[in-house]
């Protein structure tokens, strides 16, 4: 323990103990300064807007499940990312670490959901408006070097979005070691992931995403969902990853 935080301790403990001799008000008050400044800095995570109108997806996916999936589901997992750091943050400067390991699950469902839902979003697009069709320039070529082709792509991923067993994501990823794109399953919002790849598209295959429209037809929604992929945000997302990864500037 550093001599700054050893005698900010002595004068927080010091502080408390004299507070205690005023009013109960007084005390509480000081004890909860000492407690914000163990706990260190948290971040208030906020629910982004979707970037088009709740119907703009139609007929792929209805006004009714975007609404809700955002403004019910999106937020209360910002919701739930928030409590969970906050819960952190006070087992820091309580020392009160015997709920670590529940928050901590918590953090990464929550910190997972918040993340993929924002990405989702942004790769879809109105189907008359930018979204469907077939990626150009750049990422055309990269999915057909590490694929073969769009159709092979396009096939694995929507097997792997099929397939996620119970509640999770089709996602595509791509990795900077070896500059590759990866196709994979998520379940829930985090398992299965693997370290050092980023997310560049993803389908929520949650109940939740579809069920409303294409009841237990995942298939169905799987294969229609094509329509409003945004593969311009695609392709400029992973332009500028590839440009990080080669350590240039832009
Ligand atoms: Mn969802």
């Amino acid at each position: 323990m550093s001599n700054t935080r050893r005698s900010f301790l002595k004068t927080a403990g010091g502080l408390a103990a004299a507070g205690a001799a005023f009013t109960g008000g007084l005390a509480v008050s000081q004890r909860a300064a000492a407690q914000a400044a163990q706990a260190g800095q948290t971040t208030e995570h906020t629910l982004p807007p979707l970037p088009y109108d709740y119907d703009a997806l139609e007929p792929v996916i209805s006004a009714e499940i975007m609404t809700l999936h955002h403004d019910r589901h999106h937020a209360a997992y910002v919701r739930g990312l928030n409590a969970a750091e906050a819960a952190l943050a006070e087992a820091r400067a309580t020392g009160d670490y015997a709920l670590v390991d529940h928050w901590s699950r918590r953090a990464a469902f929550h910190g997972g959901g918040h993340y993929l839902h924002a990405m989702f979003w942004k790769v879809m697009a109105p189907p008359d408006n930018g979204g469907g069709g077939e990626p150009t320039g750049e990422l055309a070529d990269k999915i057909t070097e590490d694929f073969g082709s769009f159709a092979n792509f396009k096939d694995h991923f929507s097997a792997a979005a099929r397939t996620v067993e119970g509640s999770g994501w089709g996602l595509l990823h791509y990795r900077p070691e070896d500059d590759r794109l990866i196709v994979l399953q998520a379940e829930n919002q985090q398992k299965l992931s693997p370290w050092g790849s980023t997310p560049i598209l993803g389908i929520d295959v949650w109940e939740h995403a579809y069920y409303l429209d294409y009841k237990n037809d995942r298939g169905a929604y799987v294969e229609a969902w094509w329509d409003v992929v945004n593969w311009p945000h695609v392709a400029a997302h992973l332009e500028e990853l590839r440009r990080a990864a080669a350590g240039e500037t832009s």
